[in-house]
């Protein structure tokens, strides 16, 4: 099964995507690890990438398609795959329409987690004190609703009118976010 994970950020899209890979025995791809990742490496173009994710933006289109296609072509993804904050853009949704396309393994299913920007806000900002992971301070936190709002929202629309979305409230306990889930997992299996 071929699965995008949409959501705000802080809506706990990475921990409940790494619960469904284990379930469904499909790779995890999430082109914010992928990016944080690339970090360490040495080279111009990932240099811009970093300092747009320091800054809340999105990283370019081609930068974020060039990993995915490269991750898909691994022996691993040819059972499926699970996207985590991929796709962002309309340029990046048709990007993966056409990669699945050349591989005749159309997308099965796009869950859009869902909840409260005040509580995801004050979550994130729990998780910046812990991890202390730069990208999640205050301002960038609203930085990446913003870009969120209006780069990645629109696809919730794209992916409905393809009959692909199942919106799934991500308010509760962990396990009963799961259990939604994979309710609607097993309607488009
Ligand atoms: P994430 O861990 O998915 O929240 O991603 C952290 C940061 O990496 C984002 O705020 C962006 O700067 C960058 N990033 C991750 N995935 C993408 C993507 N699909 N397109 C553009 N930028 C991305």
């Amino acid at each position: 099964m071929f699965i995008v994970f949409l959501g705000p950020p802080g809506v706990g899209k990475g921990t409940q995507s790494r619960r469904l890979v284990n379930e469904l025995g499909v790779p995890h791809i999430s082109t914010g690890d992928m990016l944080r990742r690339a970090k360490a490496a040495d080279s111009p173009v990932l240099a811009e990438a970093v300092r747009s994710m320091e800054a809340g933006q999105l990283v370019s289109d081609e930068v974020v398609l060039n990993l995915v296609n490269a991750r898909l072509q691994q022996p691993d993804c040819s059972p499926g795959a699970l996207f985590d904050g991929f796709p962002r853009t309309r340029v990046q949704a048709e990007g993966l329409d056409r990669l699945l396309a050349h591989r005749h393994t159309p997308l099965d299913l796009v869950l859009e987690l869902y909840g409260d920007e005040q509580e995801l806000m004050q979550r994130m900002l729990r998780r910046a004190t812990v991890e202390q992971r730069a990208d999640d301070q205050r301002e960038t936190i609203q930085q990446r609703m913003r870009v969120y709002r209006q780069q990645t929202e629109p696809l919730v629309q794209y992916y409905q009118q393809r009959g692909l979305l199942e919106r799934i409230d991500a308010m509760g306990t962990q396990d009963e976010v799961f259990q939604r889930i994979m309710g609607a997992v097993e309607r488009h299996r």
